[in-house]
């Protein structure tokens, strides 16, 4: 067993590892519906604790130079490589994710610590001669002090890695909160952290739920949130943080539209799309959750023929199960929350081409396992709450529009602006795309157009509230501010 009998998840905090007081939360492996951990919900005494301990590390960690900060990355990289597997292990566990996408999802958070380790070129400031007769000026990027981020269930290894490994190269300290239903990766990356022997305080992992988020960012000493989770989370987070007088980047949820032109060729494209929408169980910001199909009655058949086919024939299964596309959604009340969306949709006229409410997975019957659904909504409810909400489980929506005008006018209607797709051969069709949608992350003939780390994670309307995203150089904005020193000296005489 990869984690030992009633394992309780520890905090760590000044490079000591303990059980906080207070409320222990159930961990679950979705595959099986057992409790395989319990997680402790910090209080705000266990939270100021932890950033008063953070701030006294950072008075000593920004003066150490930046590529002496870099070597801990190096070794931290290292030490990622050596237990890559182990890190994938834990997510299948507390995910249920395949072991496919869990590997994508740790080598991307390797991939984070290889290119924060650049961190002093990328820190760099810039200068200015002469600005005056006899007068230079210079910008400086300084670190802040302590920075946290706060994470989501689906993606517990890659996504405090937006965060974690810029933030302390950049010269901050850090606080991960991550997702309480996922905290066993974050427990076993940290223990990495300190394997790596960066100094006590500078890289802490506090465990809880909103109290520990509400104090943390409630604490003045604490200078910057990092947020990835829902919209009405980040936003609320967004205001918070706003009058607490610190800077916030809040990623949020989405519901997120692929276009598909009569020109793209089915043959090479039909699986690129099938695969946005249900692998990781839909669970991915990235996913696809609407397809709409442009061009007349008979393409809008062909197109729905090809994908009812390739649906159907998904394999839903655990996570070891080499041949499954997707495993389970993370929680009976989440799985609950996507069965209801397909029961309005039917409810209210949407025909169910595919049924994936009544799925039980042979042998797991007390996991959290959905089938794939396929819903086609006639045009009457395109603007439908099961069209416009995110579901975030294993289903596809069918639209159909006329023209690339009303395709792009249906995704534009809808309030998230995570990612946007287009399937076409049409080079003016892709550039007006892009250049139409308020789409973060747009993929032209790419399902999951997920940017690399040296590119920042985008997302726009609802989907992102602040400024500068996670990873690229908006991350270094971000996590530095900017000091301006003008000078000049005087001839001594
Ligand atoms: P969530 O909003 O429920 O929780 C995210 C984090 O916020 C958790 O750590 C949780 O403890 C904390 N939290 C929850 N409620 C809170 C509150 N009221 N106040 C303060 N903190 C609170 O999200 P989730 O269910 O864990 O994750 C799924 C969501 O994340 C989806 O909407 C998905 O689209 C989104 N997501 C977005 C991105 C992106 O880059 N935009 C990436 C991954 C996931």
């Amino acid at each position: 067993m990869i984690i030992e009998k009633n394992h309780i998840v520890k905090n760590y905090v000044n490079g000591e590892w303990y059980v906080p007081k207070g409320d222990l939360l159930d961990v679950t492996n979705p595959t099986t519906g057992e409790v395989i951990a319990k997680v402790p919900l910090s209080d705000k005494n266990e939270v100021d604790k932890s950033v008063h301990i953070a701030h006294k590390a950072f008075l000593t960690w920004r003066k150490t130079p930046p590529v002496e900060r870099s070597r801990y990355l190096y070794k931290l990289q290292q030490l990622f490589e050596k237990n890559f597997e182990h890190i994938v292990g834990l997510v299948m566990l507390e995910l249920g994710k395949s072991y496919a996408d869990s590997k994508g999802e740790v080598m991307r958070a390797l991939e984070n610590i290889e290119v924060a380790a650049g961190t002093p070129t990328l820190m760099q400031g810039y200068n200015s001669e002469d600005i005056a007769r006899d007068i230079d000026e210079y910008a400086i990027r300084r670190p802040l002090g302590v920075m946290m981020a706060i994470g989501p269930y689906n993606f517990p290894s890659m996504i405090p890695f937006w965060f974690a490994p810029y933030a302390v190269a950049t010269g901050n300290t850090f606080i991960l909160k991550s997702s309480e239903k996922v905290p066993l990766t974050s427990e076993f990356m940290v223990k990495l952290v300190e394997e790596a022997g960066f100094p006590k305080g500078v890289f802490n992992l506090v465990n809880g739920s909103k109290d520990a988020v509400d104090a943390l960012i409630e604490n003045p000493l604490v200078r910057g949130v990092s947020f990835v989770g829902s919209s009405n989370v980040a936003h609320s987070i967004y205001i918070k943080a706003a009058e607490h007088g610190k800077r916030a980047q809040c990623q949020g949820g989405a519901c997120n539209f692929i276009v598909i032109m009569p020109d793209s060729p089915l043959d090479k494209c039909a699986d690129n799309i099938v695969n946005s929408f249900y692998a990781c169980a839909g669970q991915r910001c990235l996913a696809g959750q609407n397809l709409v199909i442009v061009g007349d009655k008979a393409r809008y058949e062909e197109v729905k023929t090809r994908m009812t086919t390739i649906v159907k024939n998904l394999t839903v299964g655990v996570p070891d199960d080499k041949n499954a596309d997707f495993g389970a959604v993370i929680s009976p009340e989440h799985k609950q929350s996507i069965i209801e969306k397909i029961n309005q949709a039917e409810k209210d006229g949407a025909n169910i081409i595919l049924d994936g409410r009544n799925f039980v997975l042979k042998g797991f019957e007390n996991g959290y396992f959905l089938g794939t659904t396929l819903i086609e909504f006639p045009k009457n409810m395109f603007q439908h709450s099961t069209v416009h909400e995110e579901i975030f489980g294993p289903v596809m929506n069918l639209l159909s529009a006329d023209t690339y005008e009303e395709a792009v006018e249906l995704l534009e209607s809808n309030p998230y602006g995570n990612a946007a797709n287009i399937y076409t051969q049409s080079g003016y069709y892709a550039r007006r795309f892009a250049y139409e949608v308020h789409g973060g992350n747009v993929g032209i003939n790419i399902g999951v157009p997920a940017p690399v780390p040296h590119f920042p994670f985008g997302g726009m309307k609802r989907s992102f509230f602040g400024i500068l995203h996670g990873q690229g150089q908006d991350v270094i904005e971000f996590m530095t501010e900017k000091q301006i020193v003008i000078q000049r000296f005087y001839k001594e005489d």
